[in-house]
């Protein structure tokens, strides 16, 4: 009877039905929580219980000297028969679960159970009940859309359950097919999320980042990013690209914002994939409030920004100990005046190879000498990489004598030293 190769896997939907659990244990209360969480009606028959552990709700305690249980308990709460189990109490159940820690009274539940047709869940030996409770890993992207991964493994829990954490990280790193097939019912919305891809190379990106791209209908990128994760999608995945390169912006950002309200309201789940962070000058914050506007759902998921992780990439940290107390972001686009602090504040300036040579000059004050030192960091975790170094008097002639492009990253202050690419 309980061969394994004979179970049979369901889905049961519990929601208003009434489970009885057997026994009051962690294991017990463990069961109760993940009945209650999928709106069960919960009746638990026992002397003892540690309820309070997984903060459940008790709506009604039945005293131990009456004889039957009270009246069905409301979903989201449990009934709680306090005192041992006796025939009668699996009335009116769709299942049962036992987890006693007595072998006799697991098997005469099970019995009951059984006389009954009521399928009934052994915790302590699986080969008594008629229903098992396999490992359960989900999706955590969005309620409506989980993905529900159950594991049964031969009467072996652990087993089952070294199985299902493989899979749950799996789920969690977007590496599985998470795209939805079926399309949505009726005029319901999709939904937008603006990912940071952080600075290009494909593992750092969060892992959240990749589980949404891995369910997404639509794609918008970008020029900067992982792009090569775009090639594991889907040939059904719509990609549209909007990336700007220097001095040509081929899609306007209000063209954009529109591009991602319009596919969700047509029902698309859409990712609007970034370089970095969508909030280190990626106008995130634009896409996000458009998409409030037209009441679409939207949901930053943050980048690893190239204002930090391009500078490591050569081996400059932003801070460090003794070397630099601090650090800021800036665009060089509009020249980079009145910057204040000195060589122990490091400088990262983004979008700045056009104008270096303004710059450069203009960050020279009283605090911050033309000695300073600094680096330009072309293409960081790409094939191009590479890193020209120099001071604040000397980087913008030897950044045009080696033929810099964008995207560069230029950082500026004494953790230049710390490099590997610094004359020694
Ligand atoms: N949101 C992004 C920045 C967008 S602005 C972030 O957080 O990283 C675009 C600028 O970012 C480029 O002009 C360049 O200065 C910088 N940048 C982005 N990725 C880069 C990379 N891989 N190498 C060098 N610079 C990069």
């Amino acid at each position: 009877m309980s061969d394994a190769a004979q179970i049979y896997p369901l889905g049961l939907q519990v929601a208003g039905r009434l489970v009885v659990v057997v026994g009051g244990g962690p294991v017990a209360a463990r069961r109760v929580r993940s009945l209650v969480d999928a709106g069960a009606r919960v009746r638990v028959v026992a002397p003892h219980a540690v309820l309070g552990e997984q903060q459940i709700p008790v709506a009604s305690e039945t005293p131990e000297f009456e004889t039957g249980p009270a009246g069905e308990p409301q979903p989201g709460t449990i009934e709680w028969v306090r005192r041992e189990y006796r025939t009668g109490d699996l009335d009116g159940a769709w299942l049962a679960h036992t987890a006693t820690g007595s072998a006799a009274t697991d098997r005469q539940v099970a019995d009951d159970a059984e006389r009954a047709r009521i399928f009934c869940v052994t915790a302590g030996d699986a080969s008594v009940g008629s229903a098992w409770v396999p490992a359960v890993a989900r999706t955590t992207l969005t309620d409506d859309a989980e993905v529900t991964v159950a594991v049964t493994a031969g009467r072996d829990p652990r087993r089952a359950r070294a199985i299902r954490d493989a899979v749950a990280g799996r789920l969690a790193s977007g590496t599985l097919p998470l795209r939805r097939h079926r399309p949505r019912a009726g005029a319901e919305q999709g939904r937008v999320w603006l990912v940071g891809g952080g600075p290009g190379h494909t593992g750092l990106i969060t892992a959240r980042g990749r589980a949404v791209l891995a369910q997404a209908d639509v794609v918008v990128v970008d020029r900067l990013g992982p792009r090569a994760l775009l090639e594991e999608l889907a040939p059904e995945v719509e990609v549209i690209d909007v990336g700007k390169t220097s001095g040509n912006h081929p899609v306007p950002q209000h063209e954009i914002n529109a591009l991602l309200v319009q596919h969700a309201l047509a029902g698309r789940d859409v990712v609007r994939l970034k370089g970095g962070d969508p909030y280190v000058f990626g106008r995130g914050g634009e896409e996000l409030a458009a998409c409030r506007d037209a009441g679409v759902e939207v949901e930053v998921v943050p980048g690893v920004t190239s204002a930090v992780s391009v500078p490591a990439a050569v081996g400059i940290p932003v801070t460090h100990r003794g070397v630099a107390r601090g650090f800021s972001v800036l665009t060089g686009h509009d020249g980079a005046a009145n910057v204040p602090g000195g060589p122990d504040h490091t400088l990262v300036l983004l979008m700045g190879v056009t104008h270096l040579a303004g710059t450069a000059a203009a960050l020279v004050t009283d605090d911050r000498p033309a000695d300073t030192p600094a680096a330009v960091v072309e293409d960081g975790y790409g094939k191009r990489q590479r890193v020209t170094v120099g001071t604040l008097r000397t980087i913008a002639a030897k950044a045009a004598a080696a033929g810099v492009k964008p995207p560069a990253i230029i950082v500026v202050g004494d953790v230049v030293r710390l490099s590997p690419a610094w004359p020694t």
